[in-house]
């Protein structure tokens, strides 16, 4: 298996530390708004990379955090009047549903920051006995950049370079800086914002130590693979980097995986320009498998636009992988015939479906020319299947499918539709949990609903709701 490693910019044979087993690393979202689907982009990619590595036997130990404590959550909590946990917390809720929907698997631990700061100025702490942090007057704590010699080798860029740059962009505040380099690990607090005590003073970490502990906390100093979008190859990796190998003294990790962005109509999405969409946005459109499978049909490094002709090709496409499931499905339950020695033959033949489509993921994820080996074996089951052939014929066609299509996290079954009747009593269980004050019911019924591809929306002439 080669992987596409940013450190070496070189597509590099996976090997891992241990025989057997992957220790992965994926930077989570800032939680305080509904994810957008460029969020959506590295957790689809990254939970295919890890289903994959579990398709090829090994263990994955999959850690991906949530920073739950950041300028965006504390201003979006002073604007709402709440606790910044109130905010983050929401938010994680939502994004977890969220990811249910696209089908992620949850990962082995989802560490929040706020529960690991102990962890945090331990390893400040260590930082600034081996001199490479210091504390200034007023109780910040820099990293020192120099210190580390190696500073910039994932982003490739040399300390000249940046050291230039910084200089045209004086930043105030900053004034107690040993060097323009150097970046925060402690921050003193601010009025009414969130704040943990601390040697240097009352305050809040810095956003790049909290990736170096959880990950040395839950995977151990060393580890696989590291991954995120690509914007977090500079700064927030290289400080990563520079955090932990200072501390351990040791490397970090093997490789560094990074996806492209997402655009969407070949502009880049961004909340200024207001052409921003939510996970949950397209989920009151689209069955979110589309976006999954829309995610999946480019390769995670080039760079995907996202758009609505794009989105309805991806729904026909997914319709037709159901279908010929379905086909299969049928098939198999029409009769018990056992294999012909021509359908032996032919099973032998789709096999080769299989290889191309290990062959794809080899190479860097290749998931584009994977989903080309799927619909392969999906013209393949199409001419194959006939009238005349036995149930097991179309059951070793199905495992094949269906195998193939776990690895993509695409579900095979079409949603089970449910009847007017069902979806009506549950609304009416629903008011009626409202009218007991039961809101936990209620909301537990809304969602089970919107699982089920059913939206309610509360109006004025009472609760009405649409399939979606
Ligand atoms: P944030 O919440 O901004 O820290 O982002 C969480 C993750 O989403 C990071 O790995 C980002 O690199 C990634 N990300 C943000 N916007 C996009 C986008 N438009 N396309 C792809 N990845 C993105
Ligand atoms: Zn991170």
């Amino acid at each position: 298996m080669k992987i596409f490693n940013t450190l070496s910019r070189r597509k590099e044979e996976f090997v891992p530390l241990e025989d057997g087993k992957v220790r992965m690393y994926v930077c989570g979202p800032t939680v305080y708004n509904l994810i957008h689907i460029g969020n959506a982009r590295p957790m689809i990619v990254f939970d295919t990379v890890r289903r994959y590595m579990e398709y090829k036997g090994y263990e994955v130990n999959y850690v991906s955090n949530f920073t739950d404590v950041d300028d965006k959550i504390i201003k979006k909590a002073i604007e709402e009047g709440v606790s910044a946990q109130e905010i983050s917390e929401r938010y994680i809720d939502e994004c977890k549903k969220d990811m249910e929907g696209m089908n992620i698997l949850p990962a082995t631990t989802h560490p929040k920051a706020t529960e690991e700061i102990q962890g945090m100025i331990d390893m400040i702490q260590t930082l600034i006995d081996k001199g490479y942090a210091y504390a200034a007057e007023d109780g910040t704590v820099y990293f020192r950049v120099k210190n580390f010699k190696e500073y910039g080798k994932l982003s490739h860029k040399n300390l000249d370079d940046l050291q230039s740059g910084f200089r045209a962009l004086k930043v105030s505040g900053e004034e107690q800086k040993e060097d323009e380099l150097d970046f925060v690990l402690w921050k003193p607090k601010k009025e009414g914002e969130p704040y943990w005590e601390s040697p240097w003073c009352e305050g809040r970490p810095g956003w790049h130590i909290e990736c170096s502990v959880m990950s040395k906390k839950y995977l151990g100093e060393q580890i696989d693979i590291h991954a995120g979008g690509e914007d977090l190859i500079f700064p927030h990796h290289e400080n990563e980097i520079a955090q932990s190998e200072c501390c351990n003294g040791k490397i970090f990790a093997k490789y560094w995986m990074h996806n492209a962005f997402l655009n969407i109509d070949n502009k880049k999405m961004s909340k200024s320009l207001g052409n921003f969409r939510t996970v949950r946005e397209i989920s009151q459109q689209y069955d979110l498998q589309v976006l999954r499978f829309f995610m999946l049909s480019a390769h995670y490094r080039s760079p995907l636009n996202f758009s609505a002709d794009l989105m309805e090709a991806s729904k026909n496409a997914l319709e037709r992988i159901r279908e010929c499931a379905g086909r299969l499905q049928d098939k198999k339950q029409a009769n018990q015939e056992p294999l012909s020695q021509e359908e032996k033959e032919l099973l032998e033949k789709a096999g080769a479906y299989v290889t191309k489509f290990e062959e794809a993921m080899d190479d860097d994820f290749n998931t584009a020319d994977a989903i080309a080996a799927v619909f392969e074996l999906v013209k393949f089951s199409n001419t194959n299947v006939k009238e005349d052939s036995s149930g097991a014929f179309a059951d070793g066609l199905l495992e094949i499918l269906k195998k193939l299509c776990d690895v993509l996290g695409i579900i095979t079954e079409k949603k089970e539709e449910m009847l007017d009747k069902e979806i009506e009593d549950l609304i009416e269980e629903r008011q009626e949990a409202r009218k007991a004050k039961n809101f936990a019911r209620a909301d537990e019924i809304r969602d089970e609903l919107l699982k089920k591809g059913i939206l309610l929306k509360d109006t004025r002439e009472g609760v009405k709701w649409q399939r979606v």
